[in-house]
């Protein structure tokens, strides 16, 4: 039994990402107004203690694990700090000019008119890793402690399920769990709040989901992979504070998918496809819709003469409203994207999720005040987000993505009818309800699909097959990734746990042709010749990993279980 050290806290955030740095610098705050108010006998109520709050985060440092397109609503930041310019948040244009291209094969249509949820004129184009660092400095001044490479792996509970803190991961345990010269056990965190804010399919998230149900009255959640380069183009090939969306090309009608092209500062471009993760076909591969994209002359057009300098990828919650879990149990809140806090039609979450920590820490206000960290008192936290503006953003655009997965034109017809129902477009079309993405994809049923499987080897789908990779305007994934600066020690356990590697050899071959290998951005699953069984078996190079969650998400027979790896290990995104 691994002897532990148990580090008392008040308050432990999982993640350090918008949702929970704002959470935490807001409870700073809050605590002050709150005793202020109440000394003044402006509120009824008692002072509160200066709590002592933790921030643990899997990275190498703040920043390093967060990506995203990004164009910021500021409506939340605003909120958390009036003067967020003033105070040196890190925005790296205003948006000047919207444009939404719809793309077939060769040509585009510029649309004279923007859908109204894609109008972002007055927004910031950020580097969603840059304001982060940012916020934890803003919060390190305000007292928090912020703990980098501890990822934490654990749920704590109590003996009625409440949950109690987390247990951050070992380290120095070798590749076949033997424990190094430098082994470290981690550390219990022990806390009266925990708040979970991991982004898209937090590992904690799922495992607590699974012991007390917080999903058992909410549709099921549906995800999109989102994959992004960053570009340094020639001046004068596409302006600072540009924004583009499209619809179209390359998704087909019954694929979820668009893409993205931002304008930043010193002729850098933000570009990047979105592809739901709820398609159909196996054969689907999100990293090479992506590549196939930037050939469309378009798009082509806006990075020729151009050098591609950084690549990620992640999930995003695109279920909305009706696919948001409970977010409370006793001990416990979830705030940001893995509590579906994301507007799938505005492909934005930065604002929701910030809002999303900045009501929790509220909520947290009260429960010290009261001593009560139990449902009981959790719950506001609810009522929080039911009585603010992330509802009346959210609830009306409920039905969005559900539309998608009857395919592209009914979708369409649903998101102008919101328009004029409030969000009740289903009233009038036969009701649907989300399905899980894994489901969704069909099997091959004979199809002939030899000599197309292999991360490297995908240039021969037939989908992708006028795609060159040339290394140039597309590249493959080895290449993209190594401009992840994704690094694991490869002497460490695997963190991506395969449950049962005979059904990949086996069943899966038939049924889906081995889709991990496609639908992971990361070249990680191979499928390789075995001399000694004489079939193809998984290999997993699990070292490339940018942490996405989609292998987890996607796998049709969800025995795919991502956890943390050792801390510190993964992508490089700063300044992504
Ligand atoms: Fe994403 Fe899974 Fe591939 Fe890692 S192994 S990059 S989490 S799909």
């Amino acid at each position: 039994m691994t002897e532990r050290e148990q580090v008392p806290m008040d308050v432990v955030f999982v993640g350090a990402g918008p949702a929970n740095l704002a959470a935490a610098l807001h409870l700073k705050n809050q605590i002050k107004l709150h005793n202020e108010m109440v000394e003044k006998g402006l509120k009824f109520g008692k002072a509160v203690d200066d709590l002592e709050i933790a921030i643990v985060e899997k990275g190498p440092a703040v920043g390093a694990h967060i990506l995203s397109g990004a164009v910021m609503d500021p409506r939340a930041i605003r909120e958390l700090m009036p003067d967020f310019l003033g105070e040196g948040c890190p925005v790296d244009s205003v948006v000047t000019e919207d444009a939404f291209w719809y793309l077939t094969e060769k040509k585009g249509i510029n649309s004279p008119i923007i859908p109204p949820p894609l109008k972002n004129k007055g927004k910031y184009v950020v580097s969603l890793s840059r304001v982060c660092e940012w916020l934890a400095e803003k919060c390190e001044a305000a007292g928090v402690n912020i703990f980098p490479e501890f990822p934490a792996t654990e749920v704590l509970y109590d003996e009625n399920d409440a949950v109690i803190g987390v247990r951050t991961g070992d380290k120095g345990i070798d590749k076949d769990g033997k424990r190094k010269p430098n082994f470290e056990p981690g550390v219990d965190i022990l806390a009266k709040v925990t708040v979970l804010g991991e982004g898209s399919r937090g590992s904690l998230t799922k495992q607590l989901t699974a012991r007390v149900g917080l999903d058992k009255d909410s549709e099921a959640q549906v995800f999109s992979l989102g994959v992004k380069e960053l570009w340094e183009v020639p001046a004068g090939n596409f302006p600072e504070g540009k924004v583009v969306h499209t619809l179209g090309f390359p998704s087909d009608t019954r694929t979820y998918g668009g893409g993205w092209i931002y304008g930043l500062k010193n002729n850098m471009v933000s570009i990047g496809y979105v592809t739901g993760l709820d398609y159909e076909d196996p054969m689907i591969d999100p990293h090479a819709e992506f590549q196939k994209f930037k050939t469309h002359p378009m798009v082509a057009g806006v990075l020729s003469g151009g050098k591609m300098v950084k690549y990620g990828a992640k999930t995003i919650n695109t279920g909305g409203w009706n696919t948001m879990p409970k977010l409370y149990a006793d001990g416990v809140l979830l705030v940001g994207e893995c509590a579906a806090f994301l507007n799938g039609q505005r492909i934005k979450g930065i604002h929701l999720a910030m809002k999303s920590g900045m009501l929790a820490a509220e909520t947290i206000v009260t429960a010290f005040e009261h001593q009560d960290f139990s449902s009981q008192v959790l719950r506001q936290f609810d009522e929080k987000v039911f009585n603010s503006w992330i509802y009346d953003e959210l609830h009306p655009v409920r039905n969005f993505h559900a539309a998608f997965q009857s395919g592209r034109w009914p979708a369409l017809v649903n998101t102008g009818l919101q328009f004029v129902t409030g969000g009740m477009a289903w009233g009038f079309m036969p009701k649907q309800h989300h399905i899980p993405g894994y489901e969704r994809m069909q099997q091959l049923a004979g199809r002939d699909v030899s000599g197309t499987f292999g991360p490297t080897d995908h240039v021969k789908l037939e989908r992708y097959e006028d795609v060159a990779f040339d290394k140039n305007l597309t590249f493959d994934k080895v290449t993209d990734v190594f401009h992840a600066g994704v690094s694991h020690d490869e002497d460490q356990p695997c963190h991506l746990h395969v449950l049962d590697t005979e059904i990949c050899a086996t069943r899966c071959v038939e049924e889906y042709g081995n889709p991990c290998q496609r639908f992971c951005p990361a070249a990680v699953y191979e499928m390789e010749e075995n001399p000694k069984s004489g079939r193809r078996e998984l290999k997993v190079n699990f070292s490339n990993c940018v942490h996405c969650k989609t292998c987890d998400i996607a796998d049709p027979y969800q025995i795919i279980n991502w956890v943390t790896p050792e801390g510190g290990g993964g992508p490089s995104y700063n300044g992504m």
